[in-house]
């Protein structure tokens, strides 16, 4: 999402006030920095990069800091920081036009409403296209910030991102990106009222009609909203890519309710085994967070017995990271932090030990790789259908194609292959 929101910047930037991107600091006359506030350790980071640009930074260049830092902290960075020209929001981004013209500004309105907003175009890939699907979050997990930097759950109506569809796949893009906090709860809230119901799987089915778009992918759903109906579109819409994040959080139902997730250990399996059971080839990634408050070894042990159960195919896993305005940051149980450690420690080497046994079974099969990125060593990197990263030897004019790659060579986090068709 912090991709998408900086392209729409970059976008903004380019077409209505003639900057051109740079990465090379000593050459710009504008630092964006771009921030996350989900844990506490990326908004140390801020301070001290904003440290570092201040001194090499060319004499006149202004330093901007956007994103939910920027929504969360707000002035407070003027303060600690008098380097920085202006402050914009996760959900101000439309304003970056006034930001670079006026001295100190800063907005940070969450309640300020973007969803029906065109931004103009730009993209990092012209083989792929993120497009923002909803903005803000509704949801109230206890030790989640989100809500409060990017405001409440808002739509973007759906003639607006097929028609973003539309554009992008006419340019290039042959497979497009979904973004939103919640995105299987999209159609709930719209700016605007609307005669017509809509649901995440309508809009799935709908960008699917677009002729030049072949894969579509999409991030975060939330395993409460995986209804049948929803798992049937992904599955039975061959163009939808057979690769699903279910972030787990805990594995715990006691805890799960301490998160206010709103579902069990139990609902998670059943969607997850039902998942597995319609697509044998899907892949499966999740997030997990170890230490949540008053998380027991019991509790602990559920979450492992769910990455036993399920053999996710990625798992992005954190250590509980206390934020301001959260409700889990009052709870008098926290977790030691030692404790805390040696489990992601335990959690994350079970792991590393599933994902061996995963890639092993990958020798010899064939994907279908959509081949967007070049590598060193004369290397070409894709993606399958089910979002395995698989690279071959090769070069630029395999950029764009898909092709069936055998593996010759599985590793953990990437496969080696050759092309075969
Ligand atoms: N909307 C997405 C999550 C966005 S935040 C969802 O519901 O899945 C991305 C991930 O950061 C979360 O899934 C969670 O695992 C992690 N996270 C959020 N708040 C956190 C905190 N306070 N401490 C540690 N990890 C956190
Ligand atoms: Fe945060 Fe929960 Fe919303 Fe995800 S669903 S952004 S974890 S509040």
């Amino acid at each position: 999402m912090n991709v998408r929101d900086s392209e729409h910047i970059i976008a903004e930037l380019s077409s209505k006030e003639n900057y051109a991107l740079t990465q090379d600091v000593q050459e710009a006359d504008l630092i964006l920095i771009n921030t996350c506030s989900v844990r506490e350790r990326p908004v140390h980071k801020l301070f001290s990069e904003i440290g570092t640009f201040n001194k090499i930074k060319k004499e006149g260049a202004k330093i901007g800091v956007c994103g939910c830092t920027a929504s969360h902290l707000g002035d407070e960075i003027f303060k600690k920081a008098p380097s920085v020209n202006f402050v914009l929001g996760a959900r101000n981004v439309s304003k970056i036009s006034q930001a670079v013209k006026n001295e100190k500004f800063i907005d940070t309105d969450i309640n300020y409403d973007e969803s029906t907003y065109a931004f103009g175009e730009y993209r990092n890939s012209i083989y792929k296209a993120y497009i923002n699907i909803s903005i803000g979050c509704d949801k109230q997990c206890t030790y989640c910030i989100v809500p409060h930097t990017r405001g409440e759950e808002i739509s973007i109506p759906p003639e607006l991102i097929v028609q973003e569809a539309k554009k992008a796949a006419l340019t290039g893009a042959r497979e497009i990106f979904l973004l939103g906090q919640n995105v299987n709860n999209y159609g709930r809230r719209f700016s605007q009222k609307r005669d017509q119901k809509i649901d995440f799987a309508d809009l799935l089915n709908m960008i699917s009609e677009i002729p030049q778009v072949e894969r579509i992918r999409f991030t975060s759903p939330h395993p409460l909203h995986m209804d049948d109906k929803f798992l049937e579109t992904f599955a039975n819409n061959p163009k939808v890519c057979k690769s699903m994040h279910m972030p787990l959080q805990s594995g715990s139902t006691h805890i799960l309710e301490q998160m206010k997730r709103g579902y069990s250990k139990e609902w998670f399996l059943d969607r997850a085994m039902k998942l597995r059971g319609m697509i044998p080839d899907v892949s499966i990634s999740t997030d997990i967070i170890v230490g949540f408050p008053g998380e027991s070894d019991e509790d602990f042990e559920d979450t492992m017995d769910v990455l036993e159960k399920v053999k996710f195919d990625q798992v992005f896993s954190f250590k509980y990271s206390a934020r301001p305005l959260t409700k889990a940051a009052e709870f008098t149980n926290q977790v030691d932090s030692q404790i805390a450690s040696d489990r992601l420690t335990r959690l994350q080497k079970r792991q590393d030990e599933i994902l061996d046994a995963i890639a092993d079974e990958k020798l010899n099969k064939e994907y279908e790789v959509y081949f967007d990125e070049l590598r060193n060593n004369s290397m070409v990197a894709g993606r399958s259908d089910n979002n395995s990263l698989i690279c071959v030897k090769g070069s630029e004019e395999l950029l764009g194609q898909l092709l069936k790659v055998k593996v010759t060579n599985p590793k953990r986090a990437v496969l080696y292959g050759e092309i075969v068709g």
